[in-house]
């Protein structure tokens, strides 16, 4: 799997049309937005005004635990102060965004506040403590008179603020979170340029076609292999607050239909809280090994015979050359154990692996090895344990790879890789429900809808 040239190649299909097009979509889609998001605000806050009138005319002193409020529009610390009624000519809150290298001291001191009454929010104790540790784009709310702090509001993050007011002499602080509101987004599409094209049209966002490419990756090569006419189907997750995107991913299970070839992937964590993408039936949507152990720029050598380019002599060449900058980082094609590090003639700085009983890969000419490498160390698929070089008999940098099963080179572009192991058999019932379940969401949708640009 190699993403960048499958970037780079679907970036290029994408062309001009389509940016100018998205871009006009965008821009009537901002104004639409704007005027939205307007009316929504103005909504809000008449709304906001008049729960603040009941909240006076009421009085209510009740302070629940957890609150959800509608939208961030200045209406946020009003309920820490609903003990008491406030009079109009109550105090503005001030709001200051933290600088870098700020703290709640510096704070303090550009609105004229006196440093005992940092000292007495810090005692409040608990969460408190986070006021020592202001990160810079937060937002400070401090509600003050005459010196006298009545209330400050740390806004932590988009889900946290802690909220500190006066009580009598010190101060209480209490830490308010909001959760996410998750929703589950169908979206299908046929592939009539590329996939970037299509997939955009279809309402998915660049991560999302990455991570789709990422799940189908092992069995679609998307530099080479997508044609016209290939679909997708796919159900993932969408996060909001306060009705606004605010994040997306991950895909729960999705439909892939290359040149007729139909793949399908379902997510799944297990009870110990592993998570991996399976077919329905519970194998893996991963090989055992990456095709490739480094992004390289170009194939430099193949497997078989050729004329060696220093030797100048008729040799079989048993693994593929990857021609990469040095210094790029080569990758443990599988899960194994190192059992050679060390220069080895010829291939210069050298590691193998050894995976399982009948698997053992080879990564030759590296410049360096990964700190800590050493023979006997467990390592992962996908884990960096070298950097590309031209040590030994190298013409320039490159990396030498060879894949043997059952110590017989084979060729590392076409051996049939194993896939990866599949879902245990004791959660085998767990996930088989599982998947039939997100299955049936699929295929609740119909079949594959053409989406179009408009
Ligand atoms: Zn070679």
């Amino acid at each position: 799997m190699d993403y960048n040239s499958f970037l780079k190649r679907d970036y290029k299909s994408l062309g001009e049309p389509l940016y100018r097009r998205s871009r006009f979509r965008w821009s009537r889609l901002h104004l639409l937005l704007l005027a939205a998001a307007t009316l929504v605000a103005g909504t809000l806050l008449t709304l906001a005004s008049r729960e603040a009138e009941a909240t006076r005319a009421q009085a209510v002193t009740a302070s629940p635990a957890r609150i959800t409020l509608p939208l961030p529009v200045n209406v946020g610390p009003e309920d820490t102060t609903a003990a008491a009624p406030v009079p109009d000519t109550a105090p503005r809150w001030q709001n200051v965004r933290v600088r870098r290298g700020d703290t709640l001291s510096a704070i303090f001191s550009r609105l004229g506040l006196p440093q005992g009454e940092l000292q007495r929010v810090l005692a409040a104790g608990g969460d408190a403590a986070g006021l020592r540790r202001l990160r810079p784009g937060q937002t400070i709310r401090v509600r003050a008179e005459a010196g006298r702090l009545l209330a400050l509001v740390h806004e932590r993050g988009p889900l946290e603020s802690l909220r500190v007011h006066r009580e009598g002499d010190g101060f209480t602080a209490r830490l308010v979170q909001r959760e996410l509101e998750r929703r589950i987004t169908y979206s299908a599409g046929t592939i009539e340029n590329s996939l970037f094209e299509s997939a955009t049209a279809a309402g998915l966002s660049q991560n999302l076609v990455m991570e789709l490419a990422g799940i189908f990756g092992w069995d679609i090569d998307f530099a080479l292999d997508i044609r016209r006419g290939d679909r997708f189907r796919v159900i993932y997750e969408e996060q909001y607050l306060d009705g606004r995107k605010v994040g997306e991913g991950p895909i729960l299970v999705a439909e892939f239909v290359n040149q007729g070839r139909r793949f399908h992937a379902v997510r799944y964590t297990d009870p110990e809280g592993r998570t991996d993408y399976y077919t329905p039936e519970g194998l893996s949507m991963r090989k055992a090994f990456l095709r490739t152990p480094v992004d390289f720029t170009r194939i430099a050598s193949r497997f078989g015979r050729r004329r060696h380019p220093i030797l100048n002599r008729m040799r079989v060449h048993k693994g593929v050359d990857y021609a990469a900058r040095r210094g790029t980082p080569v990758k443990a094609a599988g899960d194994g154990r190192v059992i050679f590090r060390g220069r080895k003639g010829g291939y210069g700085r050298t590691i193998i692996i050894q995976h399982g009983g009948r698997y053992s890969t080879l990564y030759a000419h590296l410049s360096g090895y990964r700190r800590g490498l050493r023979v006997g160390r467990r390592v992962k698929q996908g884990q960096v344990i070298g950097y590309v070089g031209s040590s030994g008999l190298a013409t320039g940098p490159h990396l030498h790879y060879e894949f043997r099963v059952n110590g017989v080179h084979r060729n590392p572009l076409t051996v049939k890789l194993p896939n990866a192991r599949p879902i245990a058999r004791r959660f085998r019932d767990d996930f088989l429900l599982h998947a039939r379940r997100l299955m049936a969401q699929l295929d609740a949708h119909g079949p594959t809808r053409v989406a179009r640009a408009p």
